[in-house]
């Protein structure tokens, strides 16, 4: 994801859109809410408001180079549309977001598809659930 691809989506290169799309590239923040980038700009000393961050992200929405994630009511996160497939595990403590990818579940789908005689053009697949790290919190409160 580079400036090529902001031309090649008819967008001008600005530095708030060069920030975000920069930032949803780290691997390690693949799923970000408005909210997340916006602190993440501040962090790194970017003075972009979130109005902006709001703005540039339905940009890039309606330009096809991120997908809006809605794991919960209210609450969307945003991730860059490329990659290969995958589906989303999400805790409902923590609101961490992790992906997987299951060949056997992708067959299935495909079958109720065209066993119902469609023709799949895309799904979404989200576990809900508490993470290692929140189930072990929840245990040790136990004690
Ligand atoms: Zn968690
Ligand atoms: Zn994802």
């Amino acid at each position: 994801m580079d400036n090529q691809q902001l031309r090649e989506a008819g967008l001008k290169i600005t530095v708030p859109r060069k920030k975000i799309l920069e930032l949803l590239a780290q691997p390690s923040a693949r799923h970000l809410s408005a909210d997340d980038i916006y602190k993440a700009l501040l962090d790194s000393g970017e003075d972009i408001g979130l109005a902006t961050v709001y703005r540039v992200l339905a940009q890039f929405e309606a330009a096809n180079l991120v997908k809006r994630q809605n794991f919960e009511e209210d609450y969307s996160v945003f991730e860059l549309n490329q990659g290969p497939h995958h589906d989303h595990l999400v805790c409902m403590e923590c609101s961490k977001v992790d992906e997987f990818m299951d060949k056997i579940i992708e067959t299935r789908q495909q079958k109720v598809a065209e066993n119902a005689g469609y023709k799949m053009t895309d799904h979404r697949l989200i576990i809900y659930g508490i993470c290692s790290k929140c189930n072990k919190k929840r245990s040790k409160q136990k004690l």
